[in-house]
């Protein structure tokens, strides 16, 4: 059996261990410590916004799970997300006792429609339901239409929280995804674009809410001498060592980002004269992806062949393809929340597969692939 190319791998830069041998011999082994402040310090220059605030911690679902606690989001309240995403999106409103409300996506960006935004926001309204807060993706590294939404968000004054995990290193308009919104949230999965084993960070726009973030995932002590709560706190921040991996990490982000773009560019030169395959790329110069994972359509109708036959081509040579996110309305475990939209996420899912994407993939690995795909077209 040939070695699994995965669809994607950690990829390390080279210091990783030097931080995490500095946290050895200062004995900061702790949720905290250098490396957490110079992760934090990395992640903000990165980001290049003025007055932006990071809070890192255990991982992106924790982010997302905090900014809605900073929304006001409680027992009952709606939230507006995507439908087409990873679970991690919706299930901290389930956490709140929250109800998700969820938005089909647009066929150019597959991140969620500006339109059904608003159809869903007034219909909410109609039923006397104001949503607290709305989550929007950046699916596979792709930016949303963050003008229409923030537009749309700022007409019914409700907060946008921007989920960034797959888009560290994208932009749009020139502008760091995760910048946006109220709140924005990133992930350092052992899959996402750069890792720290398992993490995450929540993006602020002020030090106070920074403060709030940590405070929260820190279990919420009270300033006292001894343990004193008047709030549920959390167990969420970032240990010292997995920030130490992150350090090593924020070192290589843009090489990771080159490196994953040309994998798209690999695959936009391989389908470019296969019929009825398109490959997910940015629909305007205002968008740019760090096409963390790589993705294509096919039609079955013009290819003769479904996604599902071709992960199966790619299985037997021990290459990982993966279909798109399965839409949240048409998860079991969602299905009693409300839903607005066509079909666009449901298409999308049926004839979406995410192809291995790693920055680490040589070009022995890349052949093979493209023989697989070759083959797979040709008859
Ligand atoms: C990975 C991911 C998350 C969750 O991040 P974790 O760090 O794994 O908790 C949230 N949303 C999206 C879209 C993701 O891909």
């Amino acid at each position: 059996m040939n070695e699994k190319i995965w669809l994607s791998s950690p990829h390390m830069g080279g210091n990783e261990l030097k931080y995490i041998h500095e946290a050895f011999d200062a004995n900061w082994v702790a949720p905290l410590g250098p490396n957490v402040n110079g992760f934090e310090n990395d992640i903000e220059s990165f980001l290049k916004e003025e007055h932006i605030k990071v809070a890192a911690l255990s991982a992106g679902t924790a982010a997302l799970h905090l900014a809605l606690i900073e929304c006001g989001v409680a027992h009952g309240d709606e939230v507006i997300c995507q439908s087409m995403t990873f679970s991690a999106s919706a299930n901290p409103i389930a956490y709140q006792g929250a109800v998700p409300v969820f938005v089909d996506s647009e066929p150019d960006t597959w991140n969620m429609c500006p339109k059904q935004l608003r159809e869903a926001i007034r219909d909410r309204f109609s039923k006397g339901k104001k949503p607290k807060a709305i989550v929007v993706v950046h699916l596979y590294g792709m930016p949303a239409k963050i003008d229409e939404i923030l537009a749309v968000a700022k007409e019914f004054d409700i907060p946008v929280i921007e989920d960034a995990a797959e888009a560290l290193g994208s932009t749009y308009k020139g502008r760091a995804c995760g910048t946006f919104g109220r709140f924005g949230v990133l992930s350092f999965n052992g899959n996402k674009i750069i890792t720290t084993s398992g993490g995450g960070a929540l993006v602020c726009h002020s030090q106070e809410d920074k403060d709030k973030a940590v405070f929260l995932s820190t279990q919420a002590r009270d300033d006292a001498p001894h343990y004193q709560h008047s709030q549920i706190g959390y167990n969420y921040r970032m240990s010292n060592i997995c920030a130490g991996i992150g350090r090593g990490q924020m070192e290589v982000l843009a090489d990771r980002v080159s490196a994953r773009r040309a994998m798209h560019d690999f695959y936009v030169d391989l389908f470019a004269d296969i019929d009825g395959v398109g490959v997910f790329s940015e629909p305007s110069e205002d968008l740019f992806s760090n096409h963390w994972l790589s993705a294509i359509v096919i039609d079955p109708l013009v290819v003769g062949k479904t996604r599902e036959d071709l992960r199966f081509a790619f299985l037997k040579d021990n290459i990982e393809s993966r279909p798109l996110w399965k839409p949240m309305h048409l998860q079991p475990v969602f299905a009693d929340s409300p839903y607005y939209g066509a079909k666009v996420a449901e298409t999308l899912f049926d004839n979406g597969l995410c192809l291995p994407s790693g920055s680490n993939l040589t070009d022995l690995e890349r052949e093979r692939i493209e023989v697989i795909i070759e083959k797979f077209f040709k008859n």
